[in-house]
């Protein structure tokens, strides 16, 4: 069987470890970022512009940081669009609003190119390991159509239904991850408060049944001070901000979830937006 030309846009925290396992599952693969330094030196093969990148693809995949992002890609000046044909499909794997994700696949629609919002949950480490889950809006013959590709990606791919609804249920999983986050440095403030052993409530918590792969991953993180993002804060306070708007919008009420992007956004406000989704401890430890 004759693998399709991927064309993958965007090589950041995800899009690269997720680039390469195509790549590495033998998938003909040109990338395009931005930033072309940055893409340089990964190893993989580049297109010198979107145009290039859509001449030799059949399937693109996009992994870029928001909406903005997305919508200056796709239809900004010289963007993606323009340099599209019929039959071939579009896949955002980026976490993106469900307007945009619906906007996006009506737009492409129109011009004979299949579209599905297919955000992923789990990290770089998850990425790497090609174990992600992957969450999809759009119609279910595209899906179809591309499932291969995305079984190489992940280690398991839903279909939620119309276009949208991916972004839905990612919004649905990251505003979880946002008050677990959230839970998980305040209880280590409290200890440093109380004057709690911190190391040793680090050992305790990991052993408890609320360790679940992410609180361990992060951690380990703690432990060691490390606060390098693997989930850049920005991108965390990004999608509370996108699940409070559909929240509002659905007449969903998440209390919680609206305090936490409180605390997210002063932190990206206090210039910490760069560090790791944990960096929150740092904006609770400077509060
Ligand atoms: P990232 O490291 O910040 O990478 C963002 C990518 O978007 C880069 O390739 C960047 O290009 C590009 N980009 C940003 N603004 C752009 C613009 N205006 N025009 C063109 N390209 C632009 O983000 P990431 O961590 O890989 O995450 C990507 C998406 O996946 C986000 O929506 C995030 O919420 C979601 N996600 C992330 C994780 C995670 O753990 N990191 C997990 C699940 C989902 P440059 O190199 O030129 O800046």
């Amino acid at each position: 069987m004759t693998l399709p030309n991927i064309g993958w846009i965007g090589l950041g925290h995800m899009g690269a470890p997720m680039a390469a396992n195509l790549v590495a599952a033998g998938y003909p693969l040109a990338a395009y970022n931005r930033t072309r330094e940055t893409a340089e030196g990964l190893g993989l093969p580049l297109a010198d512009s979107l145009e290039a990148l859509a001449r030799g693809a059949e399937v693109i995949v996009t992994m870029l940081g928001d909406d903005k992002a997305q919508e200056a890609v796709l239809f900004g000046k010289d963007g993606l669009v323009h340099h599209l044909r019929e039959g071939q499909v579009v896949i955002n794997m980026g976490t993106m609003s469900p307007d945009l994700s619906r906007s996006t696949a009506e737009r492409l629609a129109a011009r004979g190119v299949g579209c599905l919002d297919a955000p992923v949950s789990g990290s770089v480490k998850q990425a790497t390991d090609a174990t992600l889950v992957i969450v999809v809006g759009g119609e279910a013959e595209v899906l179809e159509r591309v499932r291969p590709v995305l079984e190489k990606l992940g280690k398991k791919v839903v279909r939620f239904g119309d276009a949208g609804k991916g972004a839905q249920a990612k919004l649905a999983i990251n505003l979880m991850l946002g008050v677990v986050m959230q839970g998980l440095a305040e209880a280590v403030v409290f200890g440093e408060a109380c004057g709690l052993e911190s190391e040793t409530l680090i050992d305790a918590i990991g052993e408890t049944p609320l360790a679940s792969p992410v609180v361990a991953i992060k951690l380990a993180a703690i432990r060691a001070g490390n606060f390098g993002a693997a989930f850049p804060l920005k991108h965390m306070a990004k999608d509370l901000r996108l699940a409070s708007a559909e929240a509002h919008g659905a007449g969903a009420a998440i209390p919680a979830t609206e305090v936490v992007r409180g605390s997210f956004e002063l932190a990206v406000s206090d210039g910490l937006g760069d560090l790791d989704v944990i960096g929150i401890l740092q904006s609770l430890r400077n509060s």
